[in-house]
């Protein structure tokens, strides 16, 4: 259920509709837009009743969603979301493209710090890294955890880039959240919608990569997960799926770009490294993924990818991410978009 305000419906208005829907044992989501501010109902014990909502000041209407997807929908929100990272000029969701950038894993400072220094100068306002790894093998490298997260910590000092790292349980969540700028939920968790809700329960923008079979709904409904719970800073990430293709590691699925951006107003980003797996198709692959109209990338760079603990093969060298920079930040003026240079 959405109850619609009047365009000119004042904020103790829409408190007392919010009251209104917790009294009744249902959530409250207060979405404000620039024409209108939209309420949405969630709640797990059936439906509210409809009729004493209408009767509420400065109330315009209530509408029934019937689809499954109800906060994520452009239903609720028809503008844009942009996500801000106070003190700094990087958004994720508007005019400007986010790029996302950094080695597949934090293995020693030195390897952190060579793969930052290379990134914020070619412009990224984000620096990416893991510190705890999800990783096919109990006997791959499994990251430095805490250690990482306190290198990263440093490198924001140092670059002010804002850091993206994955949390891969509850534990991490904790850490990470402490930590970083954006948490990130990688393809194998987004099903797990208890580490889902958890994340809906943190005041961070949550980075949720699709599921390596998962289809447009089911993406969607794992960012449901993260809204109901009142964190409405979701940023949705395209990162391929398992397919018979054989000559990638998954399959870059850029056709679900126009399709999200259809269906709701959060950002949709891409990731060309995990995507593909294959350092000769990263940056072709960045380059579609600006063209089809992505929010962003994430993107794997590595100082010395032979001798990366994870993911060389994906890994671009710092040369090719200025080349890709370039490239992309052409093909954005196309679209009236812009790549900022640097974090401000
Ligand atoms: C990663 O970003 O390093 C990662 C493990 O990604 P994904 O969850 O998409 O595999
Ligand atoms: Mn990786």
């Amino acid at each position: 259920m959405l109850v619609v305000m009047k365009a000119q419906a004042t904020p103790e208005e829409v408190q007392a509709v919010c009251d209104h829907i917790t009294q009744l044992g249902f959530r409250a989501h207060p979405m404000p837009g620039a024409q209108r501010t939209a309420v949405g109902i969630t709640g797990n014990q059936g439906q509210i009743d409809q009729g004493n909502l209408e009767e509420l000041s400065g109330v315009a209407e209530v509408i029934a969603v019937s689809k499954p997807y109800k906060l994520v929908s452009r239903d609720l929100k028809e503008e844009d979301t942009v996500i801000t990272f106070p003190g700094t000029n990087a958004t994720i969701g508007g005019r400007d493209l986010a790029v996302i950038a950094g080695p597949c894993s934090i293995e020693t400072r030195e390897q952190a710090f060579a793969a930052a220094e290379q990134v914020a100068a070619a412009g990224a306002q984000f620096f990416r890294g893991g510190a705890y790894k999800p990783r096919t093998s109990p006997y791959a490298f499994q990251g430095l955890g805490e250690e990482a997260l306190k290198i990263m910590v440093e490198i924001r000092e140092r670059y002010g880039l804002r850091i993206v790292t994955e949390a891969i349980d509850t534990e991490a969540l904790e850490l990470v959240d402490h930590y970083a700028d954006v948490i990130q939920i990688g393809a194998r968790n987004m099903q797990n919608y208890s580490l889902l809700k958890a994340a809906g329960r943190k005041r961070k923008p949550v980075l949720l990569k699709r599921g390596l079979a998962a289809t447009l709904e089911e993406f969607l409904m794992a960012a449901e997960y993260v809204m109901s719970e009142g964190n409405y800073q979701v940023i949705l990430c395209e990162r391929g799926i398992r397919t018979f293709a054989d000559h990638t590691r998954n399959t870059l699925d850029l056709s679900i770009v126009p399709a999200v951006q259809r269906l709701s107003h959060l950002p949709i980003i891409v990731d060309p490294s995990h995507g593909t797996g294959k350092r000769n198709k990263v940056i072709p692959l960045a380059r579609a993924a600006v063209a089809v109209g992505a929010d962003g990338l994430i993107v794997e760079v590595h100082h010395a990818p032979d001798k990366a603990l994870s993911d060389g093969a994906q890994s671009i060298y710092p040369e090719q991410f200025v080349q890709l920079m370039d490239e992309c930040s052409q093909i954005a003026t196309v679209l009236r978009r812009n790549i900022p240079h640097g974090i401000e």
